[in-house]
């Protein structure tokens, strides 16, 4: 590993000054579990991808840590741990997709460091972008080697010129959860939708998020999910769930239904394409339907639009198997507690 400087700011604004003023040298760093334990040991550069030589730890500021019902939301800070999130009473009554999905995420080990921020912003899954011997195009390079390559674990769906798979399982779940991400920097905030949030290589095949170099994730912002919501979340790796790794495939679904039939909500895929996958031909198929009847049809969505490789065409299968059972399960479990009472808030 190549040296680098550690900035220990003491405040969110700080750390924000920290990023503008050394701008695309710098990263800010949670628990380090991909950044300096992955990408900066292994030393995976490229022209697209220059080495961090200012870190800027944001684990210590109160600011980003912690997990609040809001007026309008749950709110979790960007440098909160995954255990904490896996552990929180709220989001386990309310948001159990979020619970279960970062109870899933990785060992023990790591939940205990790795961070909101960490996990959403983790670097790609692909292991010719992950070892420092393949110049490949995430990194700047001119070609995508997972396409006459070994691409058993790449992407089935939505590759374009390079073909990632979105490493997060919190990405996948914050997505069918219809959440936010509050984003600061040295000269203001935003708030993105993550509908918006991620990007693929067909708009940026160097970058993962909208984030600038000089923003920095603070809070993830999830609103109260709609009466008679019923929530699934399950993931296939390939070691089996007694040794912790990687989805091959995800399903996050957050259902709306009355009597059984489709009156709203999200179903997205981990594990199959660049960048979480709202599945949005199978919601349509859904849409205002009896869900179980028109669960087969619709669950062959995915087949219709995968683009299997050659050595990959086996998670088309698990897509749409997974699909089915989680979509299921959401319909056999209990209807999400709401965090309020009252619609408009907390009392
Ligand atoms: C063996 C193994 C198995 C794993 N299995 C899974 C799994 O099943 N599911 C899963 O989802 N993940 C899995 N992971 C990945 C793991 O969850 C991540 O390494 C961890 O969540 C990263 O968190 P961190 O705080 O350590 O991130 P860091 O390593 O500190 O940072 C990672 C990236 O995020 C950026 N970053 C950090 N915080 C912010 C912020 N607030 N704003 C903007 N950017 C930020 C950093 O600059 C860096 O680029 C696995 C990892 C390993 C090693």
């Amino acid at each position: 590993m190549r040296s680098f400087q550690l900035h220990i700011p003491s405040s969110v604004a700080e750390a924000a000054d920290l990023l503008s003023t050394h701008g695309t040298e710098a990263r800010p760093v949670g628990g380090g579990t991909d950044l300096v334990a992955g990408i900066m040991r292994d030393q995976i550069v490229g022209r697209g991808m220059p080495y961090p030589s200012h870190l800027v730890d944001i684990v210590n500021l109160t600011e980003l840590s912690g997990i609040s019902v809001q007026g309008d939301h749950v709110a979790i800070g960007a440098g909160t741990t995954l255990v904490d999130v896996g552990e929180s009473a709220v989001l386990q009554r309310s948001w159990p997709l979020l619970a279960e999905a970062a109870g899933d995420v990785a060992s023990p080990e790591i939940r205990a460091v790795g961070t909101v921020g960490g996990n959403l912003h983790q670097r790609p899954r692909c292991w010719f972008f992950r070892n420092k011997d393949f110049d490949c195009a995430k990194k700047g390079g001119d070609i995508c080697f997972a396409v006459k390559g070994d691409n058993r674990y790449n992407a089935i769906l939505d590759g374009h010129l390079c073909f990632i798979v979105h490493p997060s399982d919190l990405a996948t779940v914050l997505l069918a959860l219809d959440a936010q991400a509050r984003v600061v920097s040295r000269s203001g905030e935003r708030v993105v939708p993550f509908d918006e949030y991620f990007i693929g290589p067909d708009k940026d095949l160097l970058r993962e998020s909208v984030l600038r170099p000089d923003e920095l994730l603070a809070e993830v912002r999830v609103p109260p999910p709609a009466p008679n919501t019923y929530q699934a979340w399950a993931k296939i790796n390939e070691k089996g769930a007694a040794t912790w790794d990687f989805a091959i495939v995800s399903v996050a679904a957050a259902i709306t239904a009355v009597d059984g039939v489709w009156r709203g909500g999200r179903i997205v895929l981990g594990g199959v394409a660049p960048v979480p996958y709202r599945a949005i031909a199978v919601e349509e198929a859904l849409s205002g339907r009896n869900v179980r009847a028109a669960l087969p049809a619709a669950v062959a969505e995915v087949r219709r639009l995968a683009r299997p490789m050659r050595h990959n065409a086996y998670k088309v299968d698990l897509a749409e198997h997974l699909l089915e059972r989680v979509v299921l399960a959401a319909l056999d479990s209990e209807p999400t507690a709401r965090p309020w009472p009252d619609p408009a808030g907390p009392p």
